[in-house]
Formats: structure tokens, C-alpha cells, sequence
């Protein structure tokens, strides 16, 4: 009975000395103590991970050291890397590694994203599941607020919230948004930021962040660890610069009879199709030995491309570059059903860049946030909810000064129905600019109705004529054929419905009887675009934060080109992400242009919009 005892003691004691020495090794720690929405994260020896777990371990002793550099992941979409980022920040929070002797000060951590409504999504689905979903309530015992004796809360100690938490012995995680030349981060002093979805990120923003990091206690001296991650977009980009920069890892596998390393990718290749057989069988290019690609990555290492950069300086980054071709559960199949022409939506920028991890070099994107950040800023002006009321007995003979007529743009949703649409439900869309002399457009609100039901479209309809003194809106009827009729039984002409037509010849075109435009929506956006590179859309920019949804939409679009009777034809396509915003803004555009033109007029239709048109009187002068 004794010695039983005293066996299982000694087995317990041994317990938790491997259980010490497994914290050291971030990815020991995140499979013994972390999971993924309750399943066991495994990165570890034989299951094909060793790409993601060597960058785990990299950040967590190299980049942590004096000599440590910047880190630039260039990644793929669903690789992992905003999971390592969670679990390296728990990792660093709560391994007792950190904060427990003078040597080994508290560590301070920020997780950054380029908008708020980011950071609101990662901290409650990603952070907090994670947290919540630890092995025996591991994190949640490490929190400060934790009493290990009595295993209740203390109430000395303010509360986590979502976004900051706070760990024994002093160690301190928060989650924040770098927007606006990193105003929310003013004051803060950190020792590591990962910087995530860099790819949005401006450097201004980047720059402003940095400072934070001044007083950094590990890390280079007044730099701190830095960790930039994202999924790359076009060439040129800042995120492009950064790798650029950098040292380019690429990962390297391993042969298991003649021991060579060789890549499976090689960047703007398509090489990678002769070394991938099928399935999962790998063949090396040196000895032509078929083998198992997961064994030959677990025998791999990373290699560096670019040791000198061109101009003769060392690069100041260290760069990783993984991709979809590395995931351990996917087979050769699985990629390519996903290459463009065989998937049913995937453009070639979608496979190069999300599932390729490749900075995309093709024809432009339609537009970029970089370009909406360096053309279409309104550093001075924030979102306006208009009056909420306008007198109604103002003296005719008093002058008012000049208003700038405002439009409005309104793209219904319920396009749910839609089979294809991976986005789940779309709510409307409402757009609201208005016009300088100039022809400047400055968007004054924008915003997504939280209910479809018809009641409520009415209401804020009516609200916003009451607010904004909307001159003209055009609206969505393919969407809207109920609820168009109905507002113009109210609104007359200053309401106009909007059908689209693939029509070259006569892309706008007006018929008075039905109050409805038919547009063809290519060249709009052409048009648009061509006038937000000429900064004559201007977006709220001290609103940043309540406007980023609109900014991501306006960025959502893919272009396809093809050649139609000598003509090289643009055509704009829903890209991955939803568009809805935009083609408010269109609409809203679409508004404007129909106001300056007279009902298209100018451009000499035969349609005559004389006698039924939308009410010109409101044209100033007249
Ligand atoms: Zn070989």
C-alpha cells in the first residue's frame, strides 16, 4: 500500500516536471494546453506541421533575443498563422516563463489590426474560445483575476474584457486597431505586436504603432518583436515591400533516400505539378524517389532565398512564405479543384493570391485600399447624420447660403437566396454623398440596415429624406420590385428605380413612364474608379472605424478582361467578400450623374425625359 503510494508520488512528481519542461517549447505548450473550438491542436512530430511549428519557434527565441529581427509571414488563406498568433500570445502570457524573476520581466503584448470590426471578430470567436476551450481551465487560472485558493474570481482586480487581458504575474495581452495613424494605441508601451491581416495595413498606421514599442524590454533594443502576417494582394503593395526586404524563407523538403533538400513551390512556378504526383506522394527532383509528402516535410527545414538584398544590405526582415501546397490534410486533388477555370469562382488573383500565397502581378486589382488611403481621404471630416429636422417655415425671401445637394444610393438585400453565396444573409445597403461644385463627391453616411423587413426600409428611407434633404436616390429593383413602387408612390420622380443591362452602346439609359434607369453597371464602375484615382470620391476619414465595412466592399471586385469586336471589354465581378456598399455608391453615383445630366439628357437619348422626369426644379439657379 506504501509503496504504491509512494510510486504514484514519484510518478506525479515526474508528471509535472515533463509537464515544466513541455512549456518551454511553445508548440509542446500549445498542444498540451490549447485547442481549436474544443479539438486538440496538433503541430507537432509526424503530423506534417513542422513548416508552421519551426516559425512558432522561431518567434518564440529568436525574434525575443537582442539580435532578434522583424518577422514577415506571407501566407495563404487558411494556414493558421492568426491561430499561432493566439497561441503564442497565451504562450507568452501564461507559459511562467515570463514575469517570474528580474531577468524575466512581465511581458506585454498587442495583437493589432488594420479596423475595429477586426479586432471585434478575432477577440470574441477566435481569443475567447481559445481561452475558454483550454486544457483543465489552464489560461483561464493563469488569468490575474483568478484566486488559486479559493478558485473564485478576486474582486481586487478589475475585470478582463474582450479585448484586454490581464495574467499572473503581470503579463498582459490587448487587442487593437492601428487605424488612423494609431490613435487608440497613444500612450501604450508593449514589447511585442503582431500585426495581423498586414496586407490592409498602411504604413502611417504601422509607423505610429512602432511607438509603442520604444521601451520594449525584449527584443532588439527600442524595437520589440514585431510580427507582421497577412495574405499578399498586389505587387507594389507596402506588405510587398516588407518581403521585399526580407530574407524569403522558403520551405524546403526533404528526400528520405537521398537526403537533398528540394522546395515543393517555387515561387511563379508551376514546377510544384511535376514534384506532386497525386494524392499525397511526393517525388524528389534529385533522385526521382516517390515518397510520402508529410514524412518529407517533417524531415525539411527552412531555407533562405535572398541572404544580400540587391542593393548589397542585409535584409531587415525575416520572411516565411507558406502556402496551401504545405497543409497536411489537403491532397494534390484538393488544390487543384481549386485553380481558376476548374473552381467555379475562383479568378486567377484569387488562386494567386489566397491559395498560392502569391503577390498577384496580372492587371491591377479594381482598386485597393492603398489607393482609397492615398486618393480618396477626407482627413478633416467625420460620418454626418444630417438634420434631424428642417423647419418648415423658412422665410423665402432669406438667401441660404449654397448646400451641396445630397444623393442617396440604396442596394436592397435578401440575397441569401443566392446558392452560390458562401457570406450568409446580406442585409440593404444605403449610400448617402453629396456634390461640391466641383464635382466632388463626399460620402456623408453609409450604413447596412439591420432588418429586411419592409417596414423598416420605409422608415429609414423616410428618415433619411427628412435628415439629409436627399434630392434623388436611385435604388436597386432588381431587389426592389416591391418596395420601389411603393416609395415612389410617396417620393415621385425623387426616387428612381435601377435595372442593369449589358448594353455598350447606350449604357445609362432612362425611361420616364416607369421612373427606372437601365444601367449598365461595367461602365459605372469604370467610371467610378477612374474618378476615385482622380480623388473625386472622398470617404469620411476621421470615421474611419464606421466606415471600413464600405472601404472593404469597394475593394471586394474582381476585373476580367476579353476582347469583344477588337475591344478589349473590362467587366467587374464579385470577388470574395461582399460588394453591397459599393453598389449603393453606385446607385448614389448613379443619382448624382442623372441630377448633372438632366436625366441623361446631355447625352442625347431618344428617350424624352421632359415631361415626367425627376423634379430638375431642385437644380440651383433655377
Ligand atoms: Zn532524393
Amino acid at each position: 500500500m506504501v509503496v504504491k503510494q509512494s510510486h504514484s508520488t514519484v510518478e506525479k512528481w515526474f508528471e509535472s516536471i515533463k509537464v515544466e519542461v513541455l512549456k518551454i517549447d511553445p508548440v509542446a505548450f500549445a498542444e498540451n494546453f490549447l485547442t481549436i473550438d474544443g479539438l486538440p491542436l496538433r503541430l507537432g512530430g509526424g503530423t506534417g506541421w513542422k513548416f508552421l511549428a519551426d516559425v512558432y519557434r522561431y518567434v518564440a527565441t529568436k525574434a525575443l533575443g537582442p539580435e532578434g529581427k522583424p518577422v514577415v509571414c506571407v501566407k495563404a488563406r487558411q494556414v493558421g498563422a492568426t491561430t499561432m498568433a493566439a497561441a503564442l500570445e497565451l504562450y507568452f502570457c501564461t507559459s511562467d516563463l515570463f514575469g517570474t524573476s528580474p531577468q524575466k520581466p512581465p511581458i506585454r503584448i498587442l495583437h493589432c489590426f488594420p479596423a475595429l470590426s477586426l479586432v471585434q471578430k478575432f477577440a470574441k470567436d477566435k481569443l475567447s474560445t481559445m481561452i475558454r476551450t483550454s486544457k483543465d481551465n489552464y489560461i483561464i487560472k493563469h488569468a490575474l483575476s483568478h484566486n488559486e485558493e479559493t478558485g473564485k474570481r478576486r474582486m481586487d482586480v478589475p475585470d478582463d474584457t474582450l479585448t484586454e487581458k490581464q495574467f499572473k504575474n503581470e503579463n498582459k495581452l490587448w487587442v487593437d486597431s492601428s487605424a488612423n495613424d494609431a490613435q487608440r494605441l497613444q500612450g501604450m508601451s508593449v514589447d511585442c505586436i503582431f500585426y495581423d491581416e498586414v496586407q490592409r495595413m498602411n504604413q502611417d498606421d504601422i509607423g505610429n504603432s512602432k511607438r509603442t514599442l520604444t521601451a520594449a524590454r525584449y527584443g532588439p533594443k527600442g524595437q520589440g518583436i514585431q510580427m507582421y502576417f497577412g495574405t499578399p494582394l498586389q505587387r507594389g503593395s507596402d506588405f510587398y515591400k516588407m518581403w521585399e526586404a526580407s530574407d524569403k524563407r522558403f520551405y524546403h523538403l526533404r528526400c528520405s533516400a537521398c537526403k537533398e533538400y528540394f522546395k515543393l513551390y517555387e515561387p511563379g512556378s508551376d514546377s510544384w505539378e511535376e514534384i506532386w504526383l497525386y494524392a499525397n506522394i511526393v517525388k524528389c527532383p534529385h533522385c526521382e524517389h516517390e515518397q510520402d509528402k508529410i514524412e518529407a516535410v517533417e524531415n525539411g527545414k527552412w531555407v533562405p532565398s535572398q541572404i544580400v538584398m540587391s542593393n548589397g544590405e542585409e535584409p531587415q526582415y525575416i520572411g516565411f512564405h507558406f502556402n496551401q501546397l504545405l497543409i497536411p490534410y489537403f491532397d494534390k486533388e484538393a488544390i487543384i479543384r481549386e485553380k481558376p477555370g476548374i473552381h467555379a469562382t475562383n479568378s486567377e488573383r484569387i488562386w494567386k493570391n489566397e491559395i498560392l500565397g502569391e503577390f498577384y502581378s496580372g492587371s491591377e486589382l479594381p482598386m485597393s485600399e492603398e489607393e482609397i488611403y492615398q486618393y480618396c481621404r477626407n482627413i478633416n471630416k467625420r460620418i454626418s447624420y444630417g438634420v434631424p429636422s428642417v423647419s418648415k417655415n423658412i422665410n423665402p425671401k432669406v438667401i441660404v447660403p449654397y448646400q451641396s445637394p445630397t444623393f442617396m444610393g440604396i442596394d436592397w438585400g435578401g440575397k441569401n437566396d443566392d446558392l452560390n453565396s458562401t457570406i450568409g444573409k446580406s442585409y440593404s445597403s444605403v449610400v448617402i454623398i453629396s456634390a461640391d461644385r466641383s464635382g466632388v463627391l463626399q460620402i456623408e453616411n453609409a450604413f447596412k440596415l439591420k432588418d429586411n423587413s419592409w417596414n423598416h426600409k420605409k422608415a429609414i428611407v423616410n428618415e433619411m429624406y427628412r435628415r439629409f434633404n436627399i434630392m434623388l436616390t436611385v435604388a436597386d429593383l432588381g431587389y426592389g420590385s416591391d418596395i420601389v413602387p411603393e416609395l415612389q408612390r410617396e417620393y415621385g420622380g425623387r426616387i428612381i428605380g435601377c435595372l442593369n443591362s449589358g448594353s455598350l452602346i447606350n449604357p445609362v439609359k432612362y425611361d420616364p413612364e416607369e421612373l427606372r434607369m437601365i444601367v449598365n453597371h461595367h461602365t459605372i464602375l469604370e467610371e467610378i474608379f477612374g474618378n476615385m484615382r482622380k480623388s473625386k470620391v472622398l470617404f469620411p476619414w476621421k470615421s474611419y472605424e464606421q466606415i471600413h465595412w464600405l472601404i472593404e466592399h469597394f475593394c471586394s471586385m474582381e476585373k476580367e478582361q476579353r476582347t469583344f469586336q477588337g475591344r478589349v471589354i473590362t467587366r467587374y465581378v464579385k470577388g470574395t467578400g461582399p460588394n453591397d456598399g459599393l453598389s449603393a455608391f453606385m446607385y448614389a453615383y448613379l443619382a448624382y450623374k442623372f441630377y448633372l445630366t438632366q436625366g441623361f439628357k446631355v447625352k442625347n437619348h431618344q428617350i424624352n425625359a421632359k415631361s415626367n422626369g425627376p423634379i430638375l426644379a431642385y437644380l440651383p439657379g433655377i
